[in-house]
């Protein structure tokens, strides 16, 4: 006698703690049921009086919850690095325009006809 793997069907000898294959163990309890539809044990005339906000809100998955201090973390950081992205560029173009000083304006530039 053998025991198949609930995982991956592979066979493996009787009162092996786990799988032979892809040592997934024996004996772990299935899981849990998902929570029961509170809608579930109601009849079709009940469902039909239920209004129809109702059946929408059972059948939408609950939206994912953050923790309250993410929202403001994220703008924080957000603000961060335009700052720090900010300061670079500045930082780079005024290194830039010290070695490449702007040409000086008016008289100073020879004509070509002189
Ligand atoms: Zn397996």
């Amino acid at each position: 006698m053998s025991v198949w793997c609930p995982s991956c069907g592979f066979e493996s000898p009787d009162g092996a703690p786990w799988c032979d294959f892809c040592k997934e163990p024996f004996g772990k309890k299935p899981k849990p049921a998902p929570p029961p539809n509170p809608l579930a044990g109601l009849s079709k005339e009940q469902l039909l009086e239920l209004p129809a906000e109702t059946l929408l809100k059972a059948e939408e998955p609950p939206p994912p919850s953050a923790p309250p201090w993410l929202r403001p973390l994220t703008w924080a950081m957000l603000v961060i690095w335009l700052a720090l992205g900010g300061l670079a560029l500045w930082s780079l173009h005024s290194r830039y325009s010290e070695q490449h000083p702007p040409a000086p304006s008016g008289s100073a530039r020879p004509l070509p006809n002189q």
